[in-house]
């Protein structure tokens, strides 16, 4: 990190953060041009996070985790996404999901899911949206039915990261006696369950190793134990948990993108030189000052992404505004630096599956994952007013 942000990170924290960033350099950075090509989920550098056992960042420390917070996650998914911005996906959707089942568990959860993910065996991910509630992710359709020793799923869930990929799915539905919409649960299906079948593979404009594919659960049953917390808990959920961890985890990503393209940048107008004038780009008053700015735009998305995470770990009043803020604020940062890194990079640049293409089309996907830009700078207004956020 170019800004001294190491005292706000312990040294248990700066130890994890070597790790990730010695993973993302043999293994993310390697691969991330072929995942970005063939758009095949990042199985090695998913392995190589749990191999290191990077994928227990967020189980606690008495399940054999790193019982690790928003500070950590921000820390080590933006080495990650620097790196490969899907492989940054997979992960944070991962450790956001771990975080939702470890909230409120039980010996159950526990043994079967926890302990396993800390140990680096088991992947899991967050299947929240659908396509008819679309970017209101919070308000699931998928019903679910008590039936003896289980419930029952019917529904169709849209854009679940990791899709196909992973060990379990915590998957959001109407409570099995919702009598309202607003009654929602929250639920763990193990990928073999019967009756999930998974949709076309994802081919996105980027972010295209993240398996982002639908899932349509026709009846698929789930033993009681697999509820998370109690019948309805799922907008507490959402917004205690899913929230805090996904904005951190996301905001982290896109800053890595945003990173990236500051970095190809600064070596590029380094190295190019001009052969009437001898100049390098760097030494041009114009190029310094679009430099300074991007500069400005990405050091102050990661200093918001790091007050407001330490905010959540502390538990502060007013934590959620600034987390709400931090992703809403690294998405504009990642869009604009990768736009105008596209410019001072020149023809160079503006070829097909150039690093920098890359960086841009992954970027793109900030605005429109939910909650989107506009939806979090609304909440930013809404939180620092004073009002509920819906
Ligand atoms: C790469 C990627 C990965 C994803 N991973 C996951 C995942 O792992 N799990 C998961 O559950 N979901 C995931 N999603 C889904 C995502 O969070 C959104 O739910 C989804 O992108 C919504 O798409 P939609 O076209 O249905 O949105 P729509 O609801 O149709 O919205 C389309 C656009 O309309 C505008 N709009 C809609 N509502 C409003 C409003 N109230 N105010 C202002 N503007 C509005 C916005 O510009 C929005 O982008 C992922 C999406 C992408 C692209």
């Amino acid at each position: 990190m170019n800004t001294d942000v190491n005292d706000l990170f312990s040294p248990e924290l700066l130890d994890l953060r070597d790790q990730a960033s010695a993973v993302a350099a043999d293994v993310l950075l390697p691969t991330a041009e072929h995942t970005d090509a063939t758009g095949e989920w990042p199985k090695a550098a998913m392995q190589a996070l749990a191999k290191q056992r990077l994928t227990g960042l967020t189980v606690p420390k008495c399940l054999g985790g790193h019982g690790q917070g928003l500070v950590a996650l921000a820390a080590v998914t933006e080495v990650l996404g620097q790196a490969c911005a899907a492989t940054a996906m997979c992960y944070g959707m991962h450790c956001v999901a771990t975080a939702v089942i470890a909230a409120k568990s039980t010996a159950h959860h526990d043994a079967r899911y926890l302990r396993p993910i800390a140990q680096g065996d088991h992947l899991t991910t967050l299947a929240l949206s659908e396509s008819g509630t679309g970017s209101n992710f919070f308000l699931p359709q998928t019903v679910l039915e008590r039936e003896g020793n289980g419930y029952r799923l019917r529904g169709t869930k849209q854009f679940v990261t990791n899709g196909g990929a992973v060990d379990s799915y915590v998957v959001s539905t109407l409570a099995s006696d919702a009598s309202e919409n607003g009654e929602f649960s929250c639920i763990v299906l193990d990928h073999d369950t019967p009756a999930m079948h998974w949709g076309e593979q994802w081919r996105g404009l980027g972010m295209r190793g993240n398996s982002s594919r639908s899932l349509k659960l026709d009846g698929a049953v789930a033993p009681l134990g697999n509820l998370l917390g109690d019948e309805g808990d799922q907008v507490w959920y959402v917004f205690e948990i899913v929230a805090p961890f996904f904005l951190t985890a996301m905001a982290a990503t896109y800053l890595g993108v945003a990173r990236a393209a500051l970095d190809v940048t600064l070596a590029h107008l380094q190295a190019r030189r001009h052969t009437h004038s001898g100049q390098s780009l760097s030494e041009i008053e114009t190029v310094q000052h679009r430099v300074g700015q991007l500069w400005i735009g990405v050091e102050r998305s990661r200093l918001l992404l790091l007050h407001a995470a330490r905010a959540g770990d502390m538990g502060r009043d007013d934590a959620m505004t600034a987390i709400l803020a931090c992703k809403a604020d690294a998405a504009n940062t990642a869009v604009t630096t990768t736009n105008e890194a596209m410019t001072l990079c020149g023809g160079i640049a503006y070829r097909e599956n150039s690093t920098l293409s890359r960086l841009l089309r992954d970027a793109r996907a900030s605005h429109v994952m939910s909650p989107t830009t506009d939806l979090l700078t609304i909440w930013t207004g809404r939180s620092a007013l004073g009002l509920s956020l819906l």
